[in-house]
């Protein structure tokens, strides 16, 4: 280990002030320290945010949700406002990691959450998000759960977070509280893809706070579920996963959610499959020629090009399985 100083906080104003000094923040901890414990990362300062106010899960006035940084995923997963009207968050809460980290993790950290590219954690290794500018190992290297989407000549690292996928499905925004004041930011903009920065993960400036990831009202009733395709059971990441939301109104798709997981830099929404369906009807044909659109514009890498016909069949059988066999 390194040195380093703790701060906990127990207002924004502070924390504000500590981020501004360039301290990283932490509540949970269940990412941060382990990366600070392989090395991973080294901050100087570490800002202690975990007794914030910022754990209240609330309805917004156009009838969306509003759910606190800080909430714990398994608060988020078990909330009866999150379950009754956006299933796909909870299952995707449910499929993620072990209950323990569960309890543990919040929903802001969980979006702040750093890739699972082992060649990122192994400090030994070229890695231009962990050193800009050293290479990358994962491109000639082992790369079987890399990204197919979205990937640079500087990176092909997925973004691991299960719930981010719904999110970006459900098109969420995230609030952010910095010095000069609060700013709302689309869930689409604010996970970055790598380009010739991956370093540069999200769209926040020195010291902002994440305070809420708010999601918009959508029609009512709102089918949606999470499909999670992994090589184990529990604790594991996704090779493929699938968010889907879908209302249907006298027989017809009205509004169409679709995004992906695993597969992408970011999490990836699915604007060609969602066009696809909206105005036709459900039919078990329907779901199979709209997931067909679902790796459009996948750039395989040496050992993962299973992904792309694996993204189809898990956007396929998740819209199945939310949208009904008929
Ligand atoms: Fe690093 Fe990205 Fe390459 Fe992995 S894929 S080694 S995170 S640069």
């Amino acid at each position: 280990m390194f040195p380093f100083a703790y701060t906990k906080v127990a207002d924004t104003r502070e924390a504000l002030a500590a981020g501004q000094r360039g301290g990283r923040y932490i509540a949970g901890g269940t990412t941060l320290v382990d990366l600070m414990r392989e090395t991973v990362e080294r901050p100087e300062a570490v800002v202690d945010i975990s007794a914030l106010p910022l754990r209240d899960i609330t309805t917004t006035r156009d009838g969306g949700l509003r759910i606190g940084a800080l909430v714990r995923m398994s608060e988020a997963a078990a909330d009866r406002q999150v379950r009754g009207a956006f299933p796909v968050i909870s299952e995707a809460l449910e499929l993620s990691a072990s209950a323990q980290l569960r309890n543990m993790a919040t929903i802001g950290g969980n979006i702040m959450q750093r890739t699972r590219c082992t060649y990122f954690r192994d400090v030994s290794a070229a890695c231009n998000k962990r050193r800009p500018g050293s290479g990358c190992a994962a491109l000639d290297g082992f790369n079987r759960t890399h990204a197919i989407l979205g990937t640079s000549s500087q990176c092909v690292a997925t973004h691991p977070s299960d719930v981010a996928v719904a999110f970006a499905a459900l098109e969420a925004s995230v609030r952010l509280l910095g010095p000069g004041g609060e700013r709302t930011v689309p869930f689409a903009d604010f996970l970055l893809q790598p380009g010739t920065t991956p370093d540069r993960e999200q769209a926040l400036q020195r010291g902002e706070l994440i305070t809420a990831v708010e999601i918009p009202a959508h029609p009512r009733p709102l089918w949606s579920g999470y499909l999670k395709v992994r090589d184990r059971q529990s604790y594991e990441f996704a090779l493929t996963s699938a968010a889907v939301a879908l209302h249907v109104q006298d027989g017809v798709i009205r509004t169409a959610k679709v995004a992906a997981g695993g597969v992408g830099t970011v999490p990836w929404k699915l604007p060609a499959v969602e066009r696809y369906l909206v105005g036709k009807r459900p039919s078990d044909a329907l779901w199979t020629e709209a997931a067909e659109r679902a790796a459009d514009g996948a750039k395989p890498l040496t050992h993962n090009g299973f992904k792309v016909e694996l993204l189809k069949r898990t956007v396929a059988r998740q819209l199945r399985v939310v949208g009904g066999t008929r």
